[in-house]
């Protein structure tokens, strides 16, 4: 029987690590990584925080090094982009002209940032971070400004102004909602971080967006819609992510907020499957689709594919997790909550040494360890317990978390 061809559209931390995942399972046939960018496959975490400041090399972000793919028979494609995919004939098209036979066929094609639609949004000096050009381009942005507007509280755009604020550069950050990350976490949370930036000098211009950016070719304030003036040297939009759906799309595959993909992350074209960013895949712990745009769901449910891929027995059932590290603030969270009771602590909250839990009546949907270790996993077991626990241990340093997951029902 001739080899099998396996190809992956999409060469970042899902795909990369799905190419892996197909060699450590015994997979011997031909295995194609195609990625639109001209990089190896790397990850994105360094890219608002060391690498941004310039503390680390480009090669601590790869997600192999860069003689893992010869070494592994895996043939990497770089700098070129899939424009097309005839998925009754299993064949994709590639933008130097190529037509490609595949056997399966995985996409993680992942995320762009979203633009923001206001005047002057153009200009020069107006930047997105999502790859590694372009954050070179704002390390020597940095490097030669004072003065910085980050348009966006969420993640990005926190881990960004903390970076430009170690760097020694006057911050602006400006959002519409009257505390960061509000939506997702809450007040409670919110407030904890609008702090920490103000803490370190950011100035945090919240309950407002920005209705223009101004300058002559290049960007040198931001008016923002309560009126304020921001002066600035350069600006970094950070307003979400929408999912890479096109080429799918294009191919008559089911999208629904993404790539819609089972448990095993097939999509609705036989043979062809979907992981991270892009993917919106079945949970069956949630009873829901889930579409989870963090590094973690990108490491684990790109090498999940690959099993999938292989016939193996696949249910993707993680618990969604991510972390940020913000000047000295670093964060672990797990969980998936769209809506909660209440919010109780446990440790320090002033000293910003905490665990925070989101209940659902008595029932972790959610938790985040700020500045404490080693107690994600435990975090994850309540949820996955989905045991009603007793909040006053729960809250009280002294109980160690693991006993409340052995707990019987309260
Ligand atoms: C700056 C930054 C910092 C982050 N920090 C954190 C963090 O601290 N914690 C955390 O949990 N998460 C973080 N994330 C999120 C995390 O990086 C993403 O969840 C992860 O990168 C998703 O990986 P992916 O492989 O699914 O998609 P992506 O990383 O988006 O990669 C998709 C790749 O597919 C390529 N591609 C798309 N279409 C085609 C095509 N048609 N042909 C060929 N190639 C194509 C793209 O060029 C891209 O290289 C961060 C993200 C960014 C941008």
């Amino acid at each position: 029987m001739s080899k099998q061809t396996f190809m992956i559209v999409g060469a970042s931390l899902a795909g990369g690590k799905a190419a892996g995942e197909l060699r450590e399972q015994g997979f011997d046939g031909r295995i194609v990584l195609i990625g639109a960018e001209d990089e190896l496959p790397y990850e994105r975490p360094p890219l608002t925080k060391d690498y941004l400041r310039g503390e680390s090399e480009r090669e601590k972000a790869y997600v192999h090094p860069a003689d893992f793919y010869e070494q592994h028979d895996i043939e990497l494609v770089r700098g070129a982009t899939v424009t097309a995919i005839d998925a009754s004939a299993s064949r994709v098209t590639v933008d130097d002209g190529r037509e490609l036979d595949y056997d399966k066929l995985l996409l993680t094609t992942g995320a762009e940032p979203r633009r923001i639609p206001v005047p002057g949004s153009e200009l020069d000096g107006v930047h997105y971070l999502r790859t590694l050009a372009d954050c070179d381009v704002l390390r020597r942005r940095l490097d030669d400004s004072s003065r910085v507007a980050v348009v966006g509280a969420g993640w990005i755009g926190s881990e960004f102004a903390a970076s430009a604020r170690q760097l020694g550069l006057e911050v602006t950050v400006i959002d519409p909602l009257a505390l960061p990350n509000e939506r997702i976490f809450g007040p409670e949370i919110g407030a904890f971080y609008r702090d920490v930036h103000v803490q370190h000098g950011v100035e945090m211009l919240l309950g407002q967006g920005v209705d223009a950016f101004e300058g002559d070719g290049s960007v040198a304030r931001v008016r923002t819609s309560s009126g304020r003036i921001v002066d600035c040297d350069f600006a970094v939009v950070g307003i979400g992510i929408t999912p890479r759906t096109q080429l799918a799309g294009d191919a008559g595959i089911a999208l629904d907020n993404g790539i819609v993909v089972n448990e095993r992350l097939e999509t609705s074209a036989a043979g062809v499957f979907a992981a991270g960013d892009v993917a919106n895949a079945w949970h069956p712990f949630y009873e829901q689709h889930i579409r989870v745009e963090h590094w973690a769901n990108a490491l684990n449910q790109g090498p999940a594919a690959a099993r999938a891929m292989l016939g193996q027995d696949v249910s993707y059932d993680r618990i969604p997790y991510f972390f940020s590290d913000q000047y000295d603030v670093g964060m672990e969270y797990s969980g998936y909550a769209t809506s909660w009771d209440e919010v109780v602590f446990r440790g320090d909250r002033d000293g910003g040494e905490f665990v925070a839990f989101w209940l659902s009546g008595s029932r972790v949907v959610a938790g985040m360890n700020v500045n404490v270790w080693d107690v994600n996993q435990h975090v994850q077991e309540l949820i996955r317990s989905r045991r009603a626990v007793d909040v006053a241990a729960l809250t009280d340093t002294s109980t160690a978390l693991d006993s409340l997951v052995a707990e019987p029902t309260a």
